[in-house]
């Protein structure tokens, strides 16, 4: 009778730590997702399709279609309508930076206004205006919050890249972090492909180039999605690009499907994760872009040093430590947080081991 007494009640404190276990993951076991939607503006990520812009002027090819596809009355029923998974899950689930309607503020702090710095200023956590000062492809001196966490016990061959756009590697400097990147026009590498990567390489190698530096979205989130369930990393960040082209070509009706498309990848995406018992509960999802654009009829077209507004920007989060603030009032915030943010999204600290680089957004993580 003793010994039974004995064994049942090392089973229970077996069950007791199991139980314990299961509700609490350790500090080890959390990952995150980091996307970007290059050069989406905060006036249409807050405020949906703008009426202005919904013209031949804007480059719309079919005005009535576009307008029944995305204009609606009021501005919240259009920002839904445009960005659902956005505003109907993260924004209620998470938290949501950069509406200047709300006197929040999120801006890049690079001088720039164009890409490699500011991806430069959100993986680094600094703007360094002086050294990276073009899109050229050269190796980032700077260490990327994705190289830190490849060093990191437990992350190591579990941060990758995957990205439309192929300066990447040279922006995540790929060669001295050690870290898998795959981007712009070239073939998933491997010898041990799956039949979905064996034809996204076919699609890759069939598709018209429309852009010789750019890959376009679809191709890029099928090989995301693909590298994810094959590889299980615990921090993956994914450049999408098609908004920034397609707003350089003067094309609104396309700006617009385009993000349209990226955010319900975000919902397969969110979806997928949950099945997965290493993501489920787990992963923290990050989306912002790396500029803004001009605010003009004219000029939204364009972004850099010399475009009025193109500074501004949005950010949006959320995931098991972020407390659900939805849009938040009365804050500014900076690109340059990122980078300290996605760290803390898995319990690691960048900013001790880059004290240059900006803390985590203010109120992001419980
Ligand atoms: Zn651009």
């Amino acid at each position: 009778m003793q010994r039974l007494l004995a064994m049942s009640s090392f089973g229970l404190l077996l069950l007791v730590v199991t139980a314990i276990n299961a509700a609490e993951p350790t500090a080890s076991q959390r990952n995150v997702v980091y996307i970007t939607w290059d050069g989406f503006r905060w006036q249409e990520f807050f405020g949906g399709a703008q009426e202005l812009y919904i013209s031949k002027d804007a480059g719309v090819a079919d005005v009535d279609g576009l307008k029944k596809r995305f204009w609606r009355e009021t501005e919240q029923e259009r920002r839904e309508t445009l960005l659902p998974f956005v505003w109907t899950v993260m924004a209620k689930h998470g938290q949501v930076f950069g509406d200047q309607s709300k006197n929040s503020i999120a801006k890049i702090q690079n001088k720039h206004k164009f890409s490699y710095p500011g991806y430069s200023e959100m993986f680094c956590g600094f703007a360094d205006d002086e050294r990276i000062a073009s899109n050229g492809k050269f190796p980032n001196p700077n260490v990327t919050v994705l190289e830190f966490l490849n060093g990191r016990p437990g992350f190591e061959g579990k941060v990758a890249g995957i990205a439309t756009w192929n300066v990447f590697p040279f922006i995540l400097n790929e060669e001295r972090a050690k870290i898998y990147v795959h981007a712009g026009i070239t073939p998933i590498p491997g010898t041990e492909l799956s039949d979905r990567q064996h034809l996204l390489n076919e699609m890759i190698k069939d598709t018209v180039v429309l852009w010789p530096d750019n890959q376009i979205d679809s191709i890029t989130i099928q090989a995301a999605r693909e590298y994810l369930l094959q590889k299980k990393p615990r921090v993956l960040y994914i450049g999408l690009g098609e908004t920034d082209e397609w707003g350089h070509g003067r094309r609104y009706d396309r700006y617009l499907s385009a993000v349209h498309n990226s955010d319900d990848f975000l919902r397969r995406l969110w979806d997928l994760l949950q099945t997965l018992p290493q993501y489920k509960d787990n992963t923290t999802l990050i989306i912002s872009p790396d500029h803004g654009r001009g605010g003009t009829i004219r000029d939204w077209t364009d972004h850099g040093a010399k475009v009025e507004g193109a500074e501004f920007v949005w950010m949006t989060a959320m995931g098991p430590q972020v407390p659900a603030l939805g849009v938040r009032s009365d804050v500014e915030v900076s690109l340059s947080q990122v980078a300290a943010s996605i760290a803390r999204a898995v319990d690691e600290d960048f900013n001790a081991a880059s004290p240059k680089s900006s803390q985590p957004h203010p109120g992001l993580f419980k």
